[in-house]
């Protein structure tokens, strides 16, 4: 009948389209989460081992070293994330990352339900 009952599939597709963009956002932000995470949960297993190869006489610049440079690549992969609906940084409000939130600091957008 007219332009608007033609277009209407179409802007329908795009606003799915957009969504599927925002839900594949918001898993990857929940992933960079998740990897910073695992290097809070394993710091016991880190104070072990640097303790254990301290108490054996060898050095342990090694592992800190490691251990460090992976913390700092989670850690900027992280704050790198952007909000796919703000475009602002996800976990960084003003100067500091807090991985502890599961929204926007910027427009609340969160990946709770996901
Ligand atoms: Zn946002």
């Amino acid at each position: 009948m007219s332009d608007h009952n033609k277009k209407a599939p179409a802007s329908r597709d795009s606003a799915k389209h957009k969504e599927e963009l925002q839900h594949k956002e918001l898993l990857s932000i929940r992933a960079a989460r998740n990897r910073l995470f695992v290097c809070f949960w394993t710091l016991p297993v880190y104070v072990y081992a640097v303790n254990q190869l301290l108490s054996a006489g060898n050095s342990s610049s090694l592992i800190m070293y490691s251990y460090m440079l992976l913390y700092a690549f989670f850690g900027i992969s992280a704050s790198v994330k952007r909000c796919p609906d703000c475009h602002e940084q996800f976990f960084v409000k003003r100067f500091f990352l807090n991985p502890f939130r599961s929204q926007c600091a910027h427009c609340g957008l969160s990946f709770k339900h996901l």
